[in-house]
């Protein structure tokens, strides 16, 4: 028996297309958390007759309504109001909302008399209904219940609806959902999306209990392995196996089991660990690699200096790459990479480097070296590979997949050589 969820997100700007329903998206991971079905989601602008009409369909078929935006001061702000006539509750004024008001408005130094009517319409709520705390606001989060249905009104600021989620609702909802959802992240580099779906198709189908959901991003794909439990000891033991067989089959190329890890915070982390120190070299990159880099806290005991070489002449100048080879073999090519790998390691004195040449486009593209083709050369204590690559999408992606793939196989060199310290 599993408990259905249903959002609505309330607003004329969403049905405009002025702002992101991002409500919806963080809303629906957090059902998904708390193991309730979300069979529906729907959008509707302040308009109290529509939004009567949708949130009786809601009703009538899920267990859980979450209704976001509308519970402001102003005319518009119509969702607690049209609630209250739905669920035939009258609305009357809650003291610690009133408060809230009264403080926000004192905090300010403006007086009691000068508060403007309006305001006070935020301290009204439902006969009978939780107030949620909201910390971060002056209207309260709400829930109502109305024949067997748990209807959550939250505010529309993303800012003010999901801490009063996380602190009043989640728990609210976990304490009435049977069972738990277990769940694990497998984070995958290197392999591409269609690929790692082949390598698993046989355990995604007939899946059950767990689940493998795949979400694929620039040069990484993440699996996630949801398990539906009594408790959360039986689904860490249900997931466990499913982990075990994925380690198995891709091996190095997960480089993290943990949801919030970025591949860069595991190259950092991989070099701290080996004591090497890093250079990098881009072209085509332009300093995007370092930036990536840079956004690890600590990557100042691995990083010694990165070198942002574009046009030929800081080829030559600055990695000391001879104007004879660049001329031979090209800017774009397997040669100068390996030199950019070596002359970056050198002049920074690192133990390791990354070093990125290719065409990023829309323009510079040949038949033999089209956009999108990259060499990356990877140093590591005097060995240098060079792989050359062939990116699909616009310059912003093609960029954006070099990036990825450097510190992929970054990674794969260190790991698949003998480790010499
Ligand atoms: P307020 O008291 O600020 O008026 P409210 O509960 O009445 O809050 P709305 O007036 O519907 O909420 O929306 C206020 C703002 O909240 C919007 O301008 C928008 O920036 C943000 N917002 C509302 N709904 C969403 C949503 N679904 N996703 C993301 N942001 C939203
Ligand atoms: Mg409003």
């Amino acid at each position: 028996m599993t408990m259905t969820a249903e959002l609505i997100s309330v607003g004329t700007e969403l049905l405009l297309g002025n702002i992101v329903n991002t409500n919806a998206s963080y809303l629906a991971e957090q059902c998904a958390r708390l193991g309730l079905s979300l069979y529906h989601q729907s959008v509707v602008g302040d308009n109290g007759k529509r939004l009567a009409g949708v949130l009786k369909e809601a009703a009538g078929r899920s267990d859980v309504v979450i209704l976001t935006g509308g519970l402001g001061p102003t005319k518009d702000d119509l969702t607690k109001e049209v609630v209250a006539e739905f669920t035939g509750k009258a609305l009357v004024e809650d003291t610690a909302a009133r408060k809230v008001v009264e403080d926000f408005f004192h905090v300010r130094q403006i007086e009691p008399k000068d508060i403007t009517e309006n305001n006070w319409k935020q301290a009204l709520v439902p006969e009978g209904a939780i107030v949620l705390k909201n910390p971060n606001g002056t209207a309260p989060g709400l829930i109502v219940v109305h024949e067997n249905v748990h209807i959550i009104l939250l505010p529309g600021p993303p800012g003010e609806m999901k801490p009063i989620f996380e602190a009043s609702v989640f728990p609210y909802l976990q304490e009435r959902s049977p069972g738990v959802i277990y769940s694990r992240m497998v984070k995958i580099c290197g392999i591409g999306e269609s690929k790692v779906e082949t390598m698993i198709a046989d355990l995604i189908e007939g899946q059950t209990n767990p689940t493998i959901a795949t979400y694929a991003k620039t040069g990484e794909v993440d699996l996630r392995v949801t398990a539906r439990a009594e408790d959360e000891s039986q689904g860490k033991k249900l997931v466990k196996p499913m982990i075990r067989e994925l380690k198995k089959r891709f091996g190095f190329y997960i480089f993290s089991t943990k949801e919030e890890e970025t591949l860069e915070e595991t190259l950092v982390t991989l070099l701290r660990d080996l004591g090497y120190s890093f250079a990098a070299a881009e072209s085509c990159t332009g300093g995007l690699l370092t930036a990536r880099l840079v956004n690890v806290p600590g990557v100042s005991e691995i990083l010694k200096q990165s070198y942002v070489t574009y046009s030929n002449k800081a080829k030559h100048k600055t990695l000391g790459i001879p104007k004879v080879i660049i001329k031979k073999h090209g800017a774009v090519s397997e040669k100068v990479a390996a030199e950019m790998a070596k002359g970056a390691a050198n002049s920074a004195g690192a133990d390791v480097s990354i070093a990125v040449t290719g065409i990023a486009g829309p323009e510079g593209g040949t038949p033999e070296k089209p956009v999108g083709t990259v060499f990356i050369g990877c140093y590591v204590k005097g060995n240098v590979t060079v792989k050359e690559y062939h990116f699909d999408g616009n310059r912003e992606k093609v960029r954006e997949s070099s990036v990825v793939y450097a510190m992929t196989q970054l990674r794969e060199c260190i790991l698949s050589q003998p480790r010499v310290k």
